[in-house]
């Protein structure tokens, strides 16, 4: 066997498989960073894709906040109040569509009746 074929052969070996371990690391990183984006960018307490102007306005009017500044009221004890579906963080209010937060507020705030 001829030594300098066999090292040339060698190197060529090398060179493909390392050029093909970067190449598989790179579409790799891609894909982690691409699940990370979708990740994010699903959260239901975050989106509005489904909702309409109008809704938007009327959340909006009615002074919705995430946050009540009223401890003893909030949308997790309102009357109005659409408890999350199984697996979800957020719920709904009967007055808008939209993701509405356990802890959150508006002026049509009303006592649970049961
Ligand atoms: S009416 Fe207001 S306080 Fe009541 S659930 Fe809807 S957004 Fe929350």
């Amino acid at each position: 066997m001829n030594p300098s074929y066999s090292r040339r052969k060698f190197m060529a070996v090398g060179t493909s498989v390392f050029g093909l371990s970067l190449l598989l690391s790179r579409c790799r990183s891609k894909s982690s960073s691409d699940a990370k984006e979708s990740a994010t960018a699903i959260d239901p307490c975050t989106d509005f894709s489904g909702v309409s102007e109008t809704d938007l306005k009327t959340r909006k009017k009615l002074g919705y906040v995430d946050q009540s500044p009223r401890p003893e009221s909030k949308c997790g004890n309102c009357n109005l109040w659409l408890p999350p579906k199984a697996g979800k963080a957020c719920g709904g209010c009967m007055l808008f569509k939209g993701p509405v937060h356990t802890t959150g507020y508006c002026t049509y705030w009303a006592p649970q009746s049961n």
